[in-house]
């Protein structure tokens, strides 16, 4: 059974000999599996309505998705209920590329954690981006013993773009990596930034609530996903995120891509740090300790009232109020969504993005504007990754099926 759907969503090869009436069929069942993915159940009606399909094709098609194992059916007072089928696992692998180790973690199609692993990185992905996600898939292949087991997708979260130090790749370059891997693993590959994934998960969290919206990221790097029409942006390829690096204070700070003044050198995590040794090597008192490198120290001495602290994320969310007004006047969104550790310093950080929107927003649109906090967790990384490489496994296997023949 495991066999027969690992081949639905990888058999490339035959796409070829597929007849026209062949491939509309696929692209049909590719669909009811997709609706059935993102709603969790529904009835043959609902199905049919939803997907522009006929109710005795839709009948068919979902008999046919049932007898391979992809969705199973309950009657409930003579009204069939299709699903997902959990005992035909669909496995993805999220790989969080670090500096010197890696971390994987394979998820069923119910996002339920089948296994979890670390391995150190024999190459450099930061040297050699391309040998180095390679060398990393190889090793973690080997370490969870997959060979025989039916994985159909890899997802690698990159280290943060500030580590590559103007080595980044082009977003020309990623979509060639992405080919270049698929053609070696013969896996979906996705590869994505700690930002995307966060993004991700939050749209995920919030997406029948959100019609245009902005989703903020916050933590070594700063990025934004516009949600517009209840749907959010597809960034696949990033070239590092825009709205980090867009200029918004005149005090010339050399940011990692190349430029002075982004917003990623004020607000940032490693900003943050920064402007807080430069306050203690010039002997500002604090509770803070010298060596202490760590944003969460930041905040919990933030909430022991140490004022440097206070002073350093206020000042941080002044400038987001800023950047947001900014946004408000150009985007229009009715709410924005901040994910960050910064949220966790009770109201700190949200009083210095008020005060910013208060000094640089009209004010009918701040008060208009819904602002959502929502913290940080290395759960919303893996849930982020999770949804996006079955965003690509249908955008692919889709446009594939849609190509005439
Ligand atoms: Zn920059």
């Amino acid at each position: 059974m495991g066999k027969s759907s690992y081949n639905f969503f990888t058999n490339e090869g035959s796409l070829r000999t597929l007849s026209t009436q062949e491939r509309k069929i696929n692209l049909q069942r590719l669909l009811l599996f997709k609706h059935l993915f993102s709603q969790g159940q529904a009835n043959c009606g609902e199905l049919s309505d939803a997907l522009n399909i006929s109710y005795p094709n839709a009948l068919n098609l979902l008999q046919r998705l049932t007898k391979e194992g992809f969705i199973k059916s309950n009657e409930q007072k003579r009204n069939k209920i299709f699903s997902i089928n959990e005992n035909n696992e669909l496995l993805t692998l999220t790989i969080q590329v670090g500096i010197k180790k890696s971390y994987a973690t394979l998820n069923d199609q119910f996002y339920d954690k089948k296994e979890e692993k670390s391995i150190d990185n024999i190459v450099s992905p930061i040297k050699d981006l391309g040998q180095g996600l390679q060398a990393i898939y190889g090793s973690i292949i080997k370490t969870l013993k997959l060979a025989q087991k039916d994985i159909i997708g890899v997802s690698f979260i990159l280290p943060p773009f500030s580590e590559f130090r103007g080595n980044f790749p082009t977003p020309e370059a990623l979509q060639d990596l992405e080919s270049e891997l698929q053609s070696y693993s013969k896996k979906f590959i996705s590869i994505i930034n700690y930002s995307n994934a966060i993004q991700r998960a939050t749209y995920e969290k919030y997406k029948l609530k959100l019609n245009n919206s902005l989703i903020i990221t916050i933590n070594n790097e700063v990025g934004l996903a516009i949600v517009s029409n209840g749907r959010m942006n597809n960034r696949e390829h990033f070239p590092g995120s825009e709205f980090g690096h867009f200029p918004i204070k005149n005090n010339g700070t050399l940011c990692s891509c190349g430029k002075k003044d982004c917003l990623e050198t004020q607000i940032s995590y490693f900003a943050i740090i920064k402007q807080i040794n430069h306050e203690l090597s010039k002997g500002v008192k604090s509770l803070i300790e010298p060596d202490n490198h760590c944003i969460q120290n930041i905040i919990d001495k933030a909430l022991a009232g140490d004022q440097l602290a206070i002073d350093t994320i206020y000042k941080a969310g002044n400038i987001l109020g800023k950047a947001i007004s900014i946004l408000v006047q150009l985007i229009d969104p009715s709410e924005v969504l901040i994910v960050s550790e910064l949220s966790r310093s009770s109201n700190v950080f949200s009083n210095g993005i008020f005060s910013g929107l208060n000094l640089y927003c009209p004010l009918k649109k701040t008060n208009q504007l819904k602002i959502i906090f929502e913290k940080n967790n290395s759960d919303k990384l893996v849930l982020g990754s999770f949804y996006t490489i079955w965003d690509k496994i249908f955008r692919k296997k889709q446009s594939e099926l849609q190509i005439s023949a």
